[in-house]
């Protein structure tokens, strides 16, 4: 007979065990679902999911932050959770009832276009707080200190009047920061709002685990935006070169069919360039390159796509954009450069530098990417051969 002490003992270690076979399965789900892509925006739900599915770490709500560095800054990407009891309810037991798993939650967002509309996503979207120590708020000692912290009701007493703290309205949560290669590069904050269930050792372990991976994932997908972003721009311009102009037009142009809007394509070619670069070399026309594409950009609207299409050839995307509004925006541009001041540009014919501008909108012009491409093309041709520095449309 096995005495009664030794009967507990075991029994106690098979629920750990039991306990720890959980915990490792929830983090296999979740490490897997990080690896089926390396979208940032991606990434980040799925952390979160993992923090607040009841199949995964189970908090009622949580929100990841990033660092900034270049802008110094702590800021909110993503909040998970109901702003409400009731709220919370109807999504748990949506939830249950169409019995989700990890897949399912994610396959949603996905297909979901990328939104996750609550009011308290919203809310965290606007949270920004400097990274220097001067400021010493919550997450700025989280992002500094890189030491997880769990938040007592004694310990937040510090706290009180912290923006996050306040703002959220928290109890009880669990701060922990997010490393690659020892540095922060993000926070979670996680807590119980709505249960009030206390914050176990064991969800703080879960957490800290969790955020391991995560943070390596966040720095994955990160290097990887960067590099994609690298692929698809001109070196000298930093404007979107040749081969994505082709990608952002055939995207644009399916979503202008779906949504039944108009969209204009702009070609713009500088007038007598090879002048000015017989006068003055290669590099020189380089540097009138570089200023032009900067003016482009400058002038444009945030939707448009400014593009190099190639040598001194330039084209803008305008999604949403009829051709009487296209018109307007082209003559305001041709008017600006024409404006603009460029180095040594008296040497040219007309004594200053201009461009002349080609303009084609669909479905009008062309219902396809070559057809609008093309149309516009033909029109440049029409804006150079009617003397130049003026804009021609269909
Ligand atoms: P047009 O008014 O008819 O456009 O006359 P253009 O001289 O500008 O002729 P075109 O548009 O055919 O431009 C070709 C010239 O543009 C040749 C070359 O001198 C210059 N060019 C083309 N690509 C580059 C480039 O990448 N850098 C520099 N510096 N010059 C370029
Ligand atoms: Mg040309
Ligand atoms: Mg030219």
């Amino acid at each position: 007979m096995l005495d009664l002490g030794i009967m507990d003992e075991v029994v106690k270690i098979q629920d750990e065990l039991e306990r720890t076979k959980t915990e490792l399965g929830i983090l296999y789900e979740i490490s897997n679902a990080m690896r089926t892509t390396l979208k940032l925006d991606e990434i980040l739900y799925i952390i979160l999911t993992g923090v607040t599915a009841h199949i995964g770490l189970g908090f009622n709500r949580a929100v990841l932050f990033l660092v900034n560095e270049k802008e110094g800054l702590i800021e909110g990407k993503i909040g998970i959770g109901p702003e409400s009891g009731e709220e919370a309810n109807r999504i748990w037991t949506q939830i249950e009832q169409e019995a989700m798993d990890m897949d399912d939650l994610i396959g949603a967002y996905k297909a979901s276009d990328h939104a996750v509309s609550t009011g308290f996503n919203k809310q965290v979207r606007h949270f920004k707080f400097p990274l220097n120590e001067r400021n010493g708020g919550l997450l700025t000692l989280a992002a500094l200190d890189g030491m997880p912290l769990h938040l007592t009701r004694e310990t937040l007493q510090k706290y009180s009047l912290d923006p996050v703290v306040q703002s959220l309205k928290i109890e009880e949560a669990a701060v922990v920061p997010l490393k690659a290669k020892d540095k922060v590069n993000g926070i979670i904050l996680a807590d119980n709002l709505i249960t009030k269930e206390p914050i176990t050792k064991d969800d703080m372990r879960m957490l800290i685990m969790l955020a391991n991976q995560a943070g390596l994932a966040i720095e994955n997908s990160q290097l990887y935006e960067k590099t994609l972003i690298l692929a698809h721009t001109d070196s000298l311009t930093e404007l979107w070169n040749h081969g994505h102009f082709h990608n952002i037009l055939q995207t644009e142009m399916e979503k202008a069919r779906a949504t039944r809007t108009p969209l204009t394509l702009l070609a713009i070619d500088i007038d007598d360039f090879k002048v000015y670069n017989d006068f003055f070399g290669h590099q020189a026309g380089d540097n009138i390159l570089k200023k032009l594409a900067l003016l482009l950009k400058k002038q444009s609207r945030k939707m448009d796509y400014v593009c190099r299409y190639g040598g001194e050839e330039f084209t803008v995307i305008l999604p949403q954009t009829d051709k009487r509004e296209a018109f307007l925006i082209a003559e305001r541009l041709r008017e600006n450069i024409q404006n603009q001041s460029f180095s040594r540009e008296e040497v040219l014919p007309s004594k200053q530098l201009t461009v002349s501008l080609g303009l084609a909108t669909f479905p009008g012009d062309g219902s396809t990417p070559s057809e609008l491409i093309t149309a516009s093309d033909k029109m440049l041709y029409q804006a150079k051969k009617k003397g130049k520095n003026n804009t021609c449309y269909a």
